[in-house]
């Protein structure tokens, strides 16, 4: 029997002796012993081979620690024991994570709202009880091929530690997703949070560590580094024991996150338009529109950011916006919007003027934004809606807000052409609404996205009315798509020569 063999086995029936005696495993909830590198450093034979210790580091902290240096190397150790557990372990995991997300959606939805005061709390709430459709260790299978010359296998490995970086705009859903998409392909993961909605990842991310521990013994599976900044990010991305990074965020992280020599899995900026000609129908076109556009007062990376209609069907597509919730602004209401949400700087040397998004403005109710326009809204306003010309800054910018523009155009191929430019090549989401399969084939073609939705509202993309499975990282600009398990994936090959063919 190999030594691994014998200790691992002394592991087990210690494990089981202990829980036979209504132990349970033993936590130090005292300061954390000396982080793992420094220990690792002294043990040094100046080789740059690891050696591998049994000595617990870390313990005690439930994921939650003050360096990425701290976080890593207890990421590094749970996943030595996520190996050991296999693959009921990270079953395990996975049910606990999507069970506790929805049993605690209404807590935890509270908090984030209270922290990041963007977004709608019905929503935030909402996006936790759906954590169950990201997909989990089922999703893996390995590949198989049988031959004259035997069998080959190719499985999808871990890596080992990966860094993530979550989004201010579901902060708790993305990495509770990131949670089961990662550790159901076997490793563990250390998040750098947004810091204005670091607090709330903390308290999940310790609620889950608890709950694991006291279910598998397995510690600190998912890390966080409790007061994120640029420079836990860069420590995080230089950490010797994170082999991948996942990033979900605007344009300035994935550049931060490409630049770093590091493989990233980047789910970056979308700004998604919807296309909406005369074969389809207006109703469900309008329906499909504010449902998308209204959620979480339009904080999703998917969610529609402006609609380009063709001109016959224009009047009657806004008619249904106005008969199902949303309100329209008048020119005078909309520029005085626009002056408040957006600043415009003048362009430099001739260029054109650049508008940036007013912070204070993201995610913010409908009612937030009609008191900026001078107008009262009935109760239950969803959406506002106001018509512009393609180059308005509520059309070119990834603004955020419940407020959609309409733009008329002449053409199927002007639609589609203004659709392509006000996506900027991000290839992250497009909506049609139209009847025709040509139209429909010609703008999937033209945008190129990652997910193209038609005749539904955007979530449907993600299997929210859909077919399909979730996910709050959306693989765009790296090509991974809607990211799975094996996305966090190595392949690997087994080969038995002219062996075990069996027939
Ligand atoms: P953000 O880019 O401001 O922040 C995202 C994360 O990156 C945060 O953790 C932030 O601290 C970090 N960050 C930002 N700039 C950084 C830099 N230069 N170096 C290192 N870290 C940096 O985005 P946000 O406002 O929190 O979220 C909204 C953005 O994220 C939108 O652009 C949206 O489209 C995008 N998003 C994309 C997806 C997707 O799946 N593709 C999902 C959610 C959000």
């Amino acid at each position: 029997m190999s030594a691994v063999n014998e200790t691992l086995i002394r592991d087990v029936v210690a494990e089981v002796l202990g829980r036979i005696a209504g132990a349970t495993p033993t936590v130090n909830t005292s300061a954390p012993a000396s982080p793992a590198p420094a220990a690792a450093k002294n043990d040094s034979c100046g080789c740059s081979v690891k050696k591998a210790t049994s000595a617990p580091a870390l313990r005690g902290n439930y994921g939650v620690f003050a360096t990425a240096d701290e976080a890593c190397s207890a990421a590094q150790e749970a996943f030595v024991q996520l190996q050991r557990g296999g693959m009921a372990a990270r079953r395990k995991v996975e049910e606990i994570v999507k069970a506790m997300a929805e049993k605690n959606s209404e807590a935890w939805g509270r908090i984030e709202f209270e922290e990041t005061k963007i977004g709608r709390l019905d929503h935030k709430i909402a996006k936790l009880g759906l954590i169950k459709l990201v997909p989990g260790v089922d999703w893996l299978r390995p590949d198989a091929r049988s031959g004259d010359h035997g069998i080959t296998l190719e499985e999808y490995t871990p890596f080992g530690v990966v860094g993530a970086i979550t989004p201010s705009t579901h902060s708790i859903p993305t990495l509770s997703g990131n949670i089961v998409n990662i550790v159901a392909a076997g490793n563990a993961v250390v998040f750098n949070a947004h810091p204005s909605a670091a607090k709330c990842a903390a308290v999940a991310v310790r609620a889950y560590n608890e709950a694991i521990y006291r279910e598998t013994g397995i510690e600190n599976i998912a890390c966080i580094i409790e007061k994120p900044t640029l420079d836990s990010f860069n420590a995080l991305c230089k950490n010797e024991h994170v082999r991948l990074l996942l990033v979900t965020g605007g344009p300035m992280v994935v550049k931060a996150a490409m630049q770093t020599g590091k493989r990233a899995i980047c789910a970056g900026p979308g700004n998604p338009p919807v296309f909406v000609d005369d074969t389809c129908c207006p109703t469900r076109a309008a329906k499909a529109i504010i449902s998308g556009a209204a959620f979480d007062n339009n904080l999703l990376c998917i969610g529609e950011k402006q609609v380009f209609v063709l001109e016959s069907v224009a009047d009657k597509l806004m008619q249904r916006l106005a008969e199902n919730a949303a309100v329209k602004l008048n020119a005078a209401q909309l520029a005085s919007l626009t002056k408040a949400a957006f600043t415009i700087k003048e362009g430099q040397g001739g260029g054109c003027a650049q508008a940036h998004t007013n912070k204070d403005f993201i995610g913010k109710d409908p009612s937030f934004l009609a008191q900026a326009a001078g107008i009262n809204l009935p109760a239950g306003t969803q959406l506002l809606f106001a018509e512009t010309d393609a180059m308005h800054p509520f059309v070119q910018e990834e603004q955020m807000m419940p407020m959609i523009p309409i733009v008329r155009v002449k053409s199927v191929e002007e639609g589609i052409a203004m659709s392509l430019q006000s996506e900027h090549g991000y290839k992250h989401t497009a909506i049609i609404h139209s009847h025709d399969v040509e139209n429909i084939t010609a703008m999937a073609r033209a945008l190129d996205t990652t997910l193209f939705v038609k005749n539904g509202p955007s979530p449907a993309g993600l299997g929210l009315g859909g077919e399909g499975y979730l996910s709050f990282s959306i693989a765009t600009p790296t090509g991974e798509g809607i990211t799975n398990p094996r996305t966090f994936t190595r392949v690997r090959r087994c080969v038995m020569v002219d062996n075990l063919r069996i027939y």
